[in-house]
């Protein structure tokens, strides 16, 4: 490895184990890295002079009269935008190193307002609220965009969101203009997004193999495998909810014939409790309500969700053995009542060898496993090469 590459690997090693695992002091570190003390200390003066860390006192003592001292990522030397444009809301935060939280909104909306103008007209005054929020001395370091849709990652259009109405919509530079900004912005499915949030700030720290499943209106599908985002070619990878898993199903709205999310998404909840033209935040409310109260329709409703849930989780399984399963979105809300037959039909669908290594569990983040992954995923071009501001720019990885 050339010497200003290694230089590169190594800075970005440090502030990135501070940006996940808090403040620590030099010699824990030295621990965490393998360096040696002089090349922390050297790396540490030089991120310092970046703006990008800060030493400080920690609140434990060496011993008397000595306070430690603790090295920490500086919240405000790179924030991150974060924006979540799902069917039934939409999100924006602050997020600086660290995971410290600046500010954070959440819109719900209409259906009638799932345009891309709607959409970019109402972002702009929740965005410059937020920015009007933010300390005089912070450092903006781009823009993670998480939306309902198949998106192409070179250049932030947004292929099809089906469930938007959306198709060929230039999203990156739409965003860009309506919000009059300069940063890199990174547009990104919002499955994707919310397995990175639940993989780098999620309940389940040293796992390396995750498969988050994410419905509301759909079902979306992001994939870490072995520490990486699966991504595909284009980023199109983890289209689950298009996964053919019944050939006497529905059409698709996506045109195909028994799609997973056709028997297993929102609009099949709905059609089973005989509701279908109900839709939206609203009426998932209601169905959690009714459930805790037992009602016999909603329950057996959500029996059948959670069979063919379970059928297409235990094919997830076979094929990318994870050791972790999360459900998010409107199954994060829904699992205690979906979990049985879930689990059952897990147990049918994927081989005995991989299902005695998983668990299936519901997200941690909530509704805001796709804002935080925006957020980890415009702050990691900076970890990935915190010089980067004066010297060449180098394309970081998402993750
Ligand atoms: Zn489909």
């Amino acid at each position: 490895m050339a010497a200003e590459e290694l230089r590169r690997h190594n800075l970005s090693a440090v502030l990135e184990r501070l940006h996940l695992l808090g403040p620590r002091s030099r010699s824990e570190l030295t621990a965490v890295t393998g360096l040696n003390r002089s090349t922390i200390a050297d790396l540490i003066g030089e991120l310092t002079d970046l703006g990008l860390v800060d030493e400080r006192p920690g609140t434990t003592s060496a011993g008397p009269g000595r306070p430690s001292l603790v090295v920490r990522a500086r919240p405000t030397g790179a924030i991150a935008l974060a924006i979540e444009i799902a069917v039934d809301s939409i999100a924006v935060a602050a997020v600086g190193l660290g995971g410290h939280v600046f500010g954070q909104q959440r819109m719900a909306r209409s259906r009638a307002r799932t345009g891309p103008g709607d959409t970019t007209s109402d972002l702009v005054p929740l965005m410059h609220r937020l920015l009007g929020s933010l300390p005089p001395d912070h450092r903006i370091a781009g823009v993670g965009v998480s939306v309902a849709g198949i998106t192409r990652r070179d250049d932030g259009v947004v292929r099809l969101g089906p469930n938007l109405g959306w198709s060929e919509v230039p999203l990156g530079s739409l965003l860009v203009d309506a919000l009059g900004i300069d940063t890199p912005v990174l547009i990104a499915n919002e499955a994707d997004l919310g397995a990175l949030g639940e993989y780098r700030r999620g309940l389940h720290p040293g796992v390396r193999n995750l498969v988050y499943v994410q419905g509301e209106v759909g079902i979306g599908v992001g994939i870490i495998a072995d520490g990486r985002p699966l991504v595909g070619t284009a980023g199109y990878a983890g289209e689950a909810g298009h996964m053919k898993v019944n050939p006497n199903g529905r059409i698709c709205r996506c045109g195909g014939l028994g799609c997973w999310e056709t028997e297993a998404g929102e609009a099949a909840l709905l059609r089973l409790m005989d509701t279908p033209s109900d839709t939206g935040l609203a009426a998932v409310e209601s169905i959690e309500s009714r459930a805790s109260t037992g009602d016999p329709v909603v329950l057996d409703a959500m029996a059948g969700i959670g069979r063919w849930l379970g059928l297409g989780i235990g094919n997830l399984i076979n094929i990318f053995n994870p050791e972790i399963v999360v459900l998010g979105g409107v199954y994060h809300r829904l699992f205690p009542f979906i979990e049985t037959t879930m689990t059952q039909a897990v147990s049918r669908s994927a081989l005995r060898a991989a299902t005695d290594l998983v668990s299936i569990v519901p997200s941690g983040l909530g509704v805001d496993a796709a804002l935080v992954g925006a957020g980890e995923a415009a702050l990691s071009r900076v970890i990935a090469n915190p010089a980067g501001q004066r010297t060449a720019a180098v394309d970081a990885p998402l993750a």
